[in-house]
């Protein structure tokens, strides 16, 4: 069949398209309407029908292929590679599901999981979706106010940590940020569970915390049977964020949600059972979730889950993982290749990649310059996609599993099946439908399966949020500008919001300025998002101070500058980060008080700031633009 052809068939024939995919996964009780729709914005999948995600996951394949490689560990931060098995994961997911419930996890708990790359922490994510409680995952560069208010609004039940990750050699320990998260939520878990890995101090408090392994034990012999649950019975939450400083918790099913990643592993990402799946992601992230967990294992296939840097011990490393256990597609961001890039590329070529299919790329623009060294280095095709948090599989690619179809630099590909996907100016909400005009990208409702129900314990945010911005119409805004070719690719050309993308990683530049802005001496203080070479974008923060007398000279700048940096580190994490905090009297600001942040930006860049005539003070603008040009 055409692409042209499945794709029509998808948003024209819906609920027959969706049924027949809906057959690549297991149901306990068939479902008796594919979508209910009739209270939009909200969509329901597979309605009637009851499945687990960790059945599809693991149980099935343990059942058929017990001995097939399910979960690959690499470390090169520790040195370990341990290789699990279907019936290997099977039995320590269930020892996993065993702990949980007797620290008292009930179906629709919520366990937050605050770990870094280690198998237990996909064992905790399946064990969760294995007994109905929703898993909570937040990523590990986070740190201690990200971490606890992320604890208050998931309210889990037990927490799920480690004493440290580890990052380029160096230990980073996760129990302090962990134990000041705690202290500083109004929520307190029940219970922690502690995978201790020897790397750094755990000190425990007694009567909350226990030890992973000494439990373990208890539970060797643990036969957990998987709940079958309805399937919009929520998996997880996933937080992301967004123009305000509270992050909003993604909200995921179960049925949809399965049925979307086993038919994106066929049609997108060329999967198949018995072969290896390799994301370079963190399970942080959406792309972890997805495409660590639990896409490549619902195909059967193993998945590698890599704990260190593309360039450590050197520049071939996740090379040589591809040719040793012939990975067959590979899913990375256009940063990392970025970082090898800068490497010697006869590290590439030092190994066997004929096993390789494609090589997907996503989470940020991938740029021209990047996409032809990867394409060139690799002599494999190059896929890129687009996505996010919210949609939990890609919204934009080419689906080389329906048509093979030729990629376009600078373009993810066309509207992926099951997206309704269309262009609206956002001013006035008409529909362009010409080629080349530039809008906001977004998508008709229903939004197809897998992607967001709601925000998580919030209705009204989730259609105030997304499906209120574009005047006079009911549609999903993805934030983004994008223009569409006379081909039907998609080119995509920024946010239309206050979220910046620092290596891949979604940033709110909300959250940042308020975190910089809790520091004692700054006054007002504005983060916006740069063009960077390796990173795609970082954050400079412009801050106006409460007592300029700091700002001797320099080295007094400088020194308050690391100070604010180290705010940021101790609250939100490394990742949010800004690369550059300059200090300024003023900040560029409409009359009516809106800070001027496409401006500021605009500066940075060395741009056109534009329309400035609502400009309060023209100096603000100039101070910037002498910092900036010094
Ligand atoms: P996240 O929710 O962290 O995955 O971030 C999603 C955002 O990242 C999108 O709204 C885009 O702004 C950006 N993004 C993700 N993938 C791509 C891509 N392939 N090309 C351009 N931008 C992307």
């Amino acid at each position: 069949m055409s692409y042209a052809d499945f794709y029509r068939r998808s948003i024209e024939d819906r609920d027959a398209f969706w049924a027949e995919q809906a057959a690549l996964i297991d149901w306990q009780t068939p479902f008796t309407q594919v979508c209910d729709h009739s209270q939009p914005p909200f969509a329901r999948w597979f309605v009637g029908g009851t499945t687990n995600l960790c059945h599809n996951a693991v149980d099935r394949h343990a059942a058929t292929h017990p001995e097939r490689n399910a979960l690959i560990f690499v470390s090169t931060e520790t040195n370990q590679e341990r290789i699990y098995s279907f019936a290997e994961l099977q039995a320590e997911v269930e020892r996993m599901a065993a702990m949980l419930q007797g620290l008292g996890v009930k179906q629709g708990d919520r366990v937050l999981v605050y770990m870094p790359m280690i198998p237990e922490a996909a064992f905790a994510m399946l064990a969760c979706t294995r007994i109905g409680a929703l898993h909570s995952v937040v990523f590990g560069g986070f740190a201690s106010h990200s971490l606890a208010s992320r604890i208050d609004d998931a309210e889990p039940a037990v927490i799920v940590s480690a004493d440290a990750g580890s990052r380029g050699g160096k230990v980073v320990p996760y129990k302090g940020l962990l134990d000041e998260a705690i202290r500083l939520a109004t929520h307190k878990p029940a219970k922690v569970l502690m995978v201790n890995r020897g790397l750094a101090e755990m000190p425990m408090t007694v009567g909350r915390d226990e030890d992973y392994a000494a439990l373990r034990e208890q539970h060797l012999d643990a036969r957990v049977p998987c709940t079958w649950v309805a399937a919009d019975h929520p998996s997880y939450t996933l937080y992301t964020s967004g123009t305000t400083g509270k992050p909003k918790g993604v909200q995921r099913d179960t049925g949809g949600y399965a049925v979307a990643l086993a038919a994106s592993m066929k049609h997108i990402f060329l999967g198949n059972p018995g072969e290896t799946y390799f994301s370079t992601s963190d399970i942080g992230w959406v792309v972890g979730h997805s495409y660590i967990v639990y896409g490549p294992l619902i195909a059967g296939m193993a998945t590698i889950m890599y704990e260190g840097l593309p360039t450590r011990p050197d520049a071939a490393v996740w090379w040589s993982l591809v040719e040793k256990y012939k990975v067959t597609s590979m899913f990375s961001a256009p940063t990392a290749v970025r970082v090898l890039k800068k490497q010697d590329p006869a590290a590439l070529k030092q190994h066997d990649l004929s096993s390789l299919r494609a090589l997907f790329l996503a989470g940020e623009p991938l740029d021209e310059p990047t996409a032809q060294w990867i394409a060139e280095a690799l002599g494999r095709p190059i896929i890129d996609n687009y996505w996010q948090t919210e949609t939990g599989w890609p919204i934009l690619t080419i689906c080389n599993g329906v048509e093979r179809a030729p990629s376009k630099f600078g373009s993810p590909g066309k509207a992926v099946y099951g997206y309704d996907v269309k262009l609206f100016d956002e001013n006035t909400g008409e529909e362009l439908t010409g080629a080349h005009q530039k809008g906001v990208l977004a998508i008709e409702g229903p939004l197809p399966p897998g992607c967001l129900q709601t925000v998580w314990r919030d209705d009204d945010r989730f259609v105030k949020t997304y499906w209120s911005s574009i005047p006079g119409r009911q549609v999903y805004s993805t934030f983004d500008w994008a223009i569409r070719d006379d081909d039907g690719y998609y080119f995509i050309l920024g946010r239309t919001d206050d979220v910046i993308n620092v290596a891949g990683h979604r940033l709110g530049t909300r959250e940042i300025e308020e975190s910089i802005a809790s520091h004692p001496n700054v006054a007002e203080v504005a983060v916006v998002g740069v063009a960077d070479n390796l990173k795609g974008q970082v954050a400079m923060a412009f801050a106006v101070l409460k007592d300029t007398t700091a700002l001797t000279d320099a080295n007094a700048a400088l020194k308050l500058e690391g100070e604010i940096m180290k705010v940021v580190d101790g609250q939100l994490g490394a990742v949010a980060r800004p690369a550059r905090v300059r200090f300024v009297t003023v900040l560029p600001k409409t009359r009516s008080g809106k800070l001027l942040r496409r401006a500021i930006q605009a500066v940075c860049e060395s741009r056109d700031p534009g329309d400035l005539t609502t400009i309060e003070d023209p100096t603000a603008l100039q101070q910037i633009k002498d910092l900036v040009g010094g």
